[in-house]
């Protein structure tokens, strides 16, 4: 079964296939996107820790994310993670269709959203030109 922070389903829905870490992190997200496509009615487990996408991250240390961040928020992915959670109103460690939290994520993170969870992501611009992916319909 995946794991996935639940910031992660913003990422996924507006997959553009363009924002790296580095060559591994990038080939772990594509394999990772890949899965979700072929079989979207897959169960998945939802976390505010790190997950399947973190692992070949180069800004995991000891299982958290180390990413520095300018907003000076300690562990601010985490931010993001229950800010998600608040607003797709799920709980985090609790199993979901991806498919149905992908279109909760649509539906409930329009771009003023976007720009208020991910003000510390360097991917922000990409994001939001990007918009939804169009594997995803748009609601
Ligand atoms: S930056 Fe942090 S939350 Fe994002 S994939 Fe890397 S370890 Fe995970
Ligand atoms: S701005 Fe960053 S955290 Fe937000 S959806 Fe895009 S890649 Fe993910």
């Amino acid at each position: 079964m995946l794991n996935l922070r639940a910031h992660h389903l913003i990422c996924i829905s507006r997959f553009s296939g363009t924002a790296w870490y580095n060559d591994e992190c990038k080939g772990n997200a594509w394999r990772i996107f890949d899965e979700i496509q072929k079989n979207p009615n897959q169960i998945v487990n939802i976390k505010n820790s790190c997950d399947d996408f973190c692992e070949k991250c180069p800004h995991i240390k000891e299982g958290i994310c180390d990413k520095p961040s300018k907003y000076k928020i300690s562990h601010w992915v985490r931010v993001m993670d229950n800010k998600t959670l608040r607003l797709i109103k799920i709980k985090p460690d609790t199993t979901h269709k991806i498919s149905e939290l992908i279109d909760k994520a649509i539906e409930k993170i329009k771009d003023e959203e976007l720009k208020t969870i991910c003000k510390g992501c360097e991917f922000l611009p990409i994001c939001l030109e990007f918009g939804i992916n169009k594997s995803f319909k748009e609601i």
